[in-house]
Parts: C-alpha cells; sequence; structure tokens
C-alpha cells in the first residue's frame, strides 16, 4: 500500500495517518527533563556535535510544568490552527529511553492518562543505545494499549563522519536496536542529516541503501543546521567545510526518495530550528518553500519513492 497524493510522489505521513487513524493527527512535543548517555558520560561527553542546548527539542513544551499542563498549552496553539485533529503526545528532547524501566513506565502511562480519548498513541525520541530487552518488553506493554513510535537517530551510515560529529554509537548498535524493536512489532522512525561535515553525495545516498535494508517504517530528512552555542559551531568557525545550498540539498533529497523502499513513510523532508540560533543554512527558514520544491521537482520530472530502488 502507498500513501502517495497527486502533488506529493512519496508516502506522506499525513496519508498514513488518515488510514491509520481516520483523522489527521498532530504531535505534541513534551519535555521530560531526560538526559543523554552522549552527554553525561556513560558513552560520550558532550554530545553530538551539532545538538542544541535544548537536547534537540527545541520546541518542546516547558520542562518547568507538568506533563499535563506542557500538553494543553501545545494543544491550545494547534487547535487554533487545526480542526478535528487527533494528537500524539512526542517526547522528544534528549533520550527519553534513558532510566530505570519502572520509571519509564510511570512516565509513558502519565503521558497516556492525560487526554486518552484524543490521543493516538506515544511517540518517544531516543538513541539506538537506550533500547534493551527491557525496555522493547515495556515498550510491546504499553504498545498493546495505544500506537508507541520509536524515533531514532542515525544521522548517517559513515561511521568516519559518526566520529566526527561525537555519535559515540555504532551501525551495529544501530541495526540491533532496530531489529529488537521491530519483533516487537514497534513503529520506528528514522532520522537521517543530509549536508554532514565532508560528506559527498555517495555518502548521503549510501545512508538510505543502509536503511533500505532495515525493517524501519519511516524516515525523518533534515538538513544540517549550524546553531549558536554548539560544538558544531564552534568547529566550523575554526575550519569551514561546505555548507549545502539550496538547490544541493533539493537535488539530494529528491535522489535520496527515489531510492527508497517504497513502503517507507516519509515523516519529514526538512528541519525546524530555532531562527534566533541558526547560523547557516539561512535558506532552511524557508521550510515551505524548500518543500514545495522538492515536489514540484519530483512531479515534473516524473519521479517518485522508489523508482530507482534496488535490493
Ligand atoms: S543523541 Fe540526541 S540528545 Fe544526545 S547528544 Fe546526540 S542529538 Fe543530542
Amino acid at each position: 500500500m502507498t500513501y502517495f497524493t497527486k502533488d506529493k510522489p512519496y508516502n506522506t505521513l499525513n496519508e498514513y495517518n488518515k488510514i491509520r487513524y481516520n483523522s489527521k493527527v498532530s504531535k505534541i512535543a513534551l519535555n521530560g527533563g531526560f538526559t543523554c548517555p552522549n552527554k553525561d558520560g556513560k558513552v560520550g561527553i558532550g554530545g553530538c556535535t551539532y545538538c542544541s542546548r535544548l537536547g534537540s527539542g527545541d520546541f518542546a513544551g516547558d520542562i518547568k510544568l507538568s506533563f499535563h499542563d506542557q500538553y494543553y498549552q501545545i494543544k491550545q496553539i494547534i487547535d487554533k490552527k487545526w480542526k478535528n485533529t487527533k494528537y500524539m503526545p512526542y517526547l522528544q528532547a534528549n533520550s527519553n529511553t534513558y532510566d530505570k524501566v519502572e520509571n519509564l513506565e510511570k512516565i509513558y502511562n502519565e503521558i497516556l492518562e492525560i487526554d486518552p480519548n484524543n490521543t493516538v498513541g506515544l511517540a518517544i525520541a531516543t538513541r539506538a543505545d537506550c533500547i534493551d530487552k527491557d525496555i522493547v518488553n515495556l515498550l510491546k506493554k504499553i504498545n498493546e494499549k495505544k500506537d508507541v513510535i520509536i524515533e531514532l537517530g542515525l544521522q548517517t551510515s559513515n561511521e568516519k563522519t559518526a566520529n566526527i560529529i561525537n555519535r559515540c554509537m555504532t551501525n551495529k548498535c544501530f541495526i540491533d536496536a532496530v531489529n529488537m524493536l521491530h519483533e516487537a512489532n514497534i513503529f520506528i522512525v528514522v532520522h537521517i542529516i543530509n549536508g554532514l561535515p565532508y560528506e559527498n553525495e555517495e555518502d548521503m545516498l549510501n545512508t538510505i541503501h543502509f536503511l533500505n535494508k532495515l525493517p524501519i517504517n519511516s524516515i525523518k530528512f533534515h538538513s544540517l543546521l549550524i546553531l549558536k552555542n554548539t560544538k558544531m559551531y564552534e568547529q566550523y568557525i575554526k575550519n569551514p567545510f561546505h555548507i549545502l545550498t539550496e538547490d544541493e540539498y533539493i537535488d539530494i533529497v529528491c535522489k535520496q526518495i527515489c531510492i527508497l523502499r517504497d513502503d517507507i513513510i516519509i515523516e519529514r523532508l526538512q528541519a525546524d530550528s530555532s531562527f534566533l540560533d541558526l547560523v547557516e543554512p539561512l535558506w532552511t527558514r524557508r521550510k515551505l518553500a524548500v518543500m514545495d520544491k522538492i515536489d514540484m521537482y519530483l512531479r515534473n520530472n516524473n519521479l517518485y519513492q522508489g523508482i530507482y530502488y534496488k535490493k
């Protein structure tokens, strides 16, 4: 089954949600005050070099508020924009499976009890090295009541680049986590970044070939964002590297869509960032225009998701 539309020749999350939940679904990004093993010294110090001070959760709720209050504060904003939507609470900032299983169970259940009639599930962003057998068993248990979506950061399949960005996680660890989650019937979303330091087109296409071989359900494409107060910003100032232009980004994403397996849902084509912290690339501020250009390029060239996919 595909979730293409007339204007978007690829599986869109909107179409998938309409069929799965019979509704539009809006994410509500919550902040659970988690940290990350790549920051606190368990596997690394300082975190991934591009990570923002808010743990790549710049649009999540206010940590000073309870989950209940964060949820309703953000819901109020969404309701002004969209009518007749259901909601997906989303634990976004840092690594949201990085705690004891009993604490996680309490947190996940608390969130799912806030607005049970209007929420369709719980999305949880985390790292592959924060997934183990006990966590998977917990997620499986919750998934039997409400959909659980796990969002894993891979960013690149090139382990040399992974070292440069201080990812502190091997591809093997990522593959193991994906397989464990898949066996437990958990919906898996993978985040990738285009334009990482010194990567070329072949590297970025290889990341898609790598993912095509894994049982993932969905992907989020991001352009690398250089944000103030990050390690990457310091490195970029000292040793500038090539930043993708808007045209280069559109070209690479279109090529990636063409080789992407045709059952994978595309949840995002471009990163969001806080305008205040963004240093480069400035064209990413025009997110909707970039998305439109990607759609137009695909349509005008009769291209679609998976057209050049090879097993
Ligand atoms: S894994 Fe995520 S939260 Fe942790 S340092 Fe990297 S980007 Fe930041």
